[in-house]
């Protein structure tokens, strides 16, 4: 029965704790503080736009912000309808902005808003804004737990901070992925594509046999079948890396083959699903016809490259593609055309330069590689911290003071339903009377049974509870103190001192008047039976012999051997 009721205990104590924990997550969700350095302004485009591009604009102001979070997933994509058109960027990012400032987005939404901004920035050529959407959606995916987010955070990172000539940093970050273990689902489709980075990385920084280790790696993750998205995409990639390297290094029959390779690979592909494979494609085969096949190379090619990715993520390769132009100027002895360029070239370094200027006071790579947090970070975890500290002390408090109660309970004196000390106070009053001498008076209710089995319980437990009232209205006048003792078995104790013999029947017939007079349920007639006796080691014995030939003598009354 106890144990029953401290399982009950502990469900309910569960419960409670569970719910506690739902309704502060519901609550209070911490937001995580997003930093955004420089916000779009609406100015800056609204007089460019396209017609199609005002209406989403219209459309989105329409909305009312507390559907934010319902309708994120269409509001993203409808923002990117207006990307390849001018100002595009700017008209989605100050959408995104909008939503990740709102309040309103769940995390694991705002996740992927800040995802879609990182990417954003960089077709805006914004690199450090894309940067910090970086960091923002690392810091967040870190503190949701998202592993896989997290690495695919620091790709991104990694391939900026290379295009920023800091391919040592890159591959840092990169093989901090590699070391990193995390496990999730598609970790092969990361390593996959991280390893791709780190040959890039490395054909950049001239070290070609180790590039090329990195691409047989990705190879055998081609061969044994161990990735399921992007396959052909990748296998464009690698192959195309192979042929630019076999190139470089003059080999040009290998690098025929892996083109031969990279082209088949894009001609099965069904999807697009990163622009930057075609890149790789066509960078790859003009580089061998540069080297290999001049009368093939086609300027326009690159031409075409430069100018439709001028508002896309063109700023990957655009350095590698000048560098290709201006090398066949030069083979072609077209120096007018050199000059052209390079002017534009140069141009775009100079902001490139500015951005070189201001990486260096992120401290990224620090960042990436100790993990520390930035104070809001910290000051999320600790209010969270705190929280759950808030919990456990309460628990605590209510864990003591529940075992204050229970403990109460089995070792209370006082019995429940009627009210009265129990059997257990009764056999401590006795122990403490020691040998003082008392008076004891036994009784049971009659016919109790068929009373329950006639009117039911209930009904039963109405009698006991009057009985209980009775009794101690009348223990108010000091002379016994009452107890129930049993189901229906009561005992009346008299001190000896202050009372005669004469006023112990006295009121032990009063309470047996009483009872029987009294207003019943159902009229239902009630009677006890008793035995009362001179308290010493054996009294109860002895009131409880006198009781059983009260019952065998018909019932209501008492016997007194006094
Ligand atoms: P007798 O006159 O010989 O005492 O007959 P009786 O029916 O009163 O005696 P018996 O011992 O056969 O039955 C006692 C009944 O008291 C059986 C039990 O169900 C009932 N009882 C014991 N405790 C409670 C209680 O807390 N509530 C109710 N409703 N019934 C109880
Ligand atoms: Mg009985
Ligand atoms: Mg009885």
């Amino acid at each position: 029965m106890i144990k029953k009721r401290y399982l009950l205990f502990l469900i309910s104590i569960l419960i409670a704790f569970q719910s506690m924990l739902t309704l502060y997550k519901k609550i209070n969700a911490p937001k995580f503080p997003v930093h955004i350095i420089k916000l779009t302004k609406k100015e800056e485009f609204i007089d460019f736009l396209k017609p199609s591009q005002k209406e989403i604009l219209e459309n989105f102001e329409r909305l009312d912000s507390k559907s934010y979070n319902k309708k994120y997933y269409d509001i993203v994509q409808n923002s990117r309808f207006v990307l390849k058109d001018k100002h595009g960027v700017q008209l989605s990012s100050y959408i995104l902005e909008k939503l990740v400032l709102s309040d309103k987005l769940s995390s694991e939404r705002l996740l992927y808003v800040l995802n879609r901004l990182r990417l954003l920035k960089i077709y805006d050529f914004n690199l450090i804004e894309s940067i910090e959407y970086s960091l923002e959606y690392i810091k967040l995916a870190k503190y949701l737990g998202l592993n896989y987010d997290v690495d695919r955070g620091k790709i991104g990172l990694a391939v900026i901070i290379a295009k920023l000539d800091g391919y040592n940093t890159s591959n840092e970050i990169l093989l901090n992925i590699l070391n990193s273990k995390n496990s999730y689902k598609n970790r092969n489709e990361i390593e996959v594509i991280t390893f791709l980075n780190l040959a890039e990385n490395n054909i950049s920084l001239g070290n070609y046999t180790k590039a090329l280790d990195y691409l047989d790696e990705v190879t055998y993750f081609l061969k044994d079948n161990k990735i399921n998205n992007y396959l052909d995409n990748i296998e464009i990639v690698v192959n195309a890396l192979y042929s630019h390297i076999y190139s470089i290094l003059e080999e040009k029959d290998e690098a025929k083959k892996y083109l031969e390779l990279a082209k088949e690979a894009f001609y099965r592909k069904e999807e697009i699903y990163f622009l930057n494979e075609i890149i790789y494609l066509i960078y790859s085969k003009e580089y061998y016809n540069l080297k290999f096949d001049i009368e093939n190379f086609s300027v326009k090619n690159l031409e075409k490259l430069l100018e439709k990715f001028e508002y896309s993520n063109g700023l990957i390769f655009y350095s590698s593609i000048y560098e290709l132009l201006l090398e066949y100027y030069i083979e072609k002895y077209n120096f007018e055309k050199y000059d052209l360029l390079k002017v534009e070239y140069d141009k775009k370094n100079e902001l490139l330069k500015e951005f070189k200027f201001e990486i260096l006071f992120l401290n990224i790579a620090q960042y990436i590689k100790s993990g520390s947090l930035t104070k809001e970070y910290t000051d999320l975890l600790f209010k969270n911290l705190r929280m759950i500290i808030y919990i456990i002390i309460l628990l605590i408090i209510i864990i003591l003071y529940s075992r204050k109660v229970s403990c109460l309970n089995t070792i209370s004196n006082k019995d429940f339903l009627t009210g009265l000390k129990n059997r257990k106070a009764f056999q401590k009053y006795l122990d403490n009377l020691n040998n003082q001498k008392y008076f004891m008076v036994l009784f049971d209710i009659d016919d109790f049974k068929a009373i329950n089995d006639n009117f039911g319980h209930e009904v039963g437990d109405e009698v006991l509870k009057k009985i209980g009232k009775l009794l101690l209205y009348k223990e108010k006048n000091g002379y016994f103190t009452a107890f129930r003792i049993g189901g229906e078995e009561f005992a009346l104790l008299f001190y000896k001192e202050n009372i005669d013999k004469r006023t112990i029947v006295q009121i032990s017939e009063s309470v047996r008047m009483d009872i029987m007079n009294a207003q019943w349920p159902d009229s239902i007639k009630v009677s006890i039976s008793g035995g009362a006796g001179i308290g010493d080691s054996d009294a109860y014995k002895k009131c409880d012999n006198l009781l059983y030939k009260a019952k065998r003598t018909g019932k209501n009354k008492i016997i007194y051997d006094l």
